[in-house]
């Protein structure tokens, strides 16, 4: 429960914006839930934020980095240049009705599973929040919203840092979705994902089958080469894989099959070495089966580097707004959700996290707490890291979902499309909002911040894009030429 004094005492133009226009915010965030729209195809996601800041006298360039659906927005003039990070993004095969039971709004469709309908939608709100207070009091200083298309595909960030857009930014601020009210101090599993083509000749499997070279055998050959390679990995490193195409019928010698990976370690070198040893086993299955290879690198990323100053500015202020306040509605549904979780899901997700295990038996998170994940990483990759590589960038998350509930789930996307996560959102566009201003007004904390970021940059080197060239962004050709 927030503390009713400290909602006070914070009770500046930036909360004030923020309470007086929840009501557009939970539109918006409504509407985002109910386009869910995939990765690349944000089109009325994107333009439903740009308008909005547009409207509040921000500058939009649309279609940066050649994806139609990224964008940035500016508001003000000079230094320092503040960035606020936003997703909106939806998942495949995550529709799902605002109901406690399993039930797709469309079959097969896509849902919010990840909360990228409320994330957006905060950090659009934070940043007019901040600009409406910086317009009235005359402070100088530029805000930039950056309209970040594709996560959940690893896409976005990652070609926009390629193009530099991250370049004029002294620093990022951004949040995500959660079930927890803290900072998010972990860094992330770098990684890579490439799909291997194999390419053999087709005959009869039975008549002619000396006459065939098998794509799929090549395949088969390449995974039982990985899984051997695995003995001698470090334990984080992780590997996984789908065998995207197999050929058509057995009687067929395949001609053509796929295998796609993601290979995801705790350092970009590490990725990179392994992906190494890949080409390798691709080389020596292709040998050994007749075949030929090439390859389709889909994306990549780094791992987190999570700004300890910047962090810190942001609990400050996450302790200043407070907890949000759920009711008993919240409270009812948070406890139908958690009752449909699968035995034991809630007590694994929750130490997966490294979160208290007092945390199990509560079932919405009503206080803010010191991060418990510092020193750590996640065991998933996030293209924020690519933003943290070229600028000081910070992230946290608010309970918008109830204690345990699994990510990428049909409980997630209920939660974030009630008021559980509407609340979320409403305090993180609170906290994103006042953690601008206090920046704005503190050219000492943004000089620390590039000072520690420095550091790090000198100890692990310098940012090089892990996408080769020429690579463009897989932007679906479909939608392309329909909008
Ligand atoms: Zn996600
Ligand atoms: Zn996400």
């Amino acid at each position: 429960m927030a503390n009713f004094m400290e909602t006070v005492k914070v009770n500046d133009l930036v909360t004030t914006w923020v309470e007086e226009h929840a009501a557009d915010l939970i539109k918006w965030s409504t509407d985002i839930w109910n386009y869910a729209e995939l990765g690349l195809e944000e089109y009325q996601s994107s333009k439903l934020l740009a308008e909005q800041l547009a409207k509040a006298g921000f500058t939009i360039e649309m279609g940066v980095a050649d994806m139609p659906t990224a964008f940035v927005a500016s508001w003000g003039t000079g230094k320092p240049v503040i960035g606020i990070l936003g997703e909106y993004d939806a998942l495949p095969g995550l529709s799902q009705k605002l109901v406690p039971e399993k039930k797709p709004i469309i079959p097969e469709g896509s849902g919010h599973g990840c909360g990228h309908n409320i994330y957006g939608v905060a950090a659009a709100g934070g940043a007019i929040a901040a600009k409406e207070w910086l317009e009235k009091e005359g402070i100088p200083g530029t805000i930039k919203f950056y309209g970040c298309p594709a996560e959940e595909t690893l896409v976005g960030k990652v070609f926009m840092a390629r193009e530099g857009i991250f370049d004029d930014a002294d620093i990022c601020l951004t949040w995500h979705p959660g079930s927890v009210n803290t900072i998010w101090s972990s860094s992330s599993l770098a990684m890579n994902s490439v799909k291997f083509n194999f390419y053999g000749k087709s005959s009869h499997a039975a008549a002619n089958p000396e006459a065939g070279r098998s794509a799929l055998k090549a395949v088969q050959l390449m995974d039982i080469g990985v899984n051997f390679l695995r003995e001698h990995l470090i334990d984080p490193i992780r590997i996984h894989s789908t065998i995207t195409n197999g050929g058509g019928g057995p009687n067929v010698v395949p001609d053509k099959a796929q295998i796609w990976y993601y290979i995801r370690a705790p350092h970009r070198s590490e990725v990179e070495e392994t992906y190494d040893k890949l080409i390798n086993i691709a080389k020596g299955a292709a040998l050994m089966t007749g075949t030929e290879y090439d390859i389709d690198f889909i994306t990549g990323c780094y791992e987190m580097l999570p700004n300890k100053i910047l962090g810190e500015v942001l609990l400050n202020n996450m302790k200043k707004v407070g907890a949000p306040d759920f009711d008993q509605q919240d409270m009812k549904l948070a406890k139908e959700l958690t009752d449909s979780f699968d035995p034991g899901m809630k007590e694994l997700v929750v130490k997966t996290s490294g979160a208290s295990s007092k945390l199990i038996e509560q079932l919405l998170h009503e206080e803010v707490v010191e991060p418990f994940d510092e020193g750590k990483s996640m065991s998933g990759s996030t293209d924020v890291a690519d933003v943290s590589w070229n600028v000081p960038t910070a992230q946290f998350t608010t309970a918008c979902a109830p204690i345990g509930t699994p990510g990428h789930s049909w409980q997630n996307v209920v939660a974030v499309g009630s008021s559980i996560g509407q609340k979320g959102m409403l305090s993180a566009a609170k906290i994103l909002g006042l953690s601008v201003v206090e920046l704005m007004l503190d050219a000492d904390l943004i000089t620390k911040a590039n000072e520690e970021f420095i550091n790090e940059i000198k100890q692990k080197g310098e940012y090089i894009s892990p996408l080769p060239e020429d690579l463009k962004p897989p932007v679906p050709v479909k939608v392309k030429e329909m909008k």
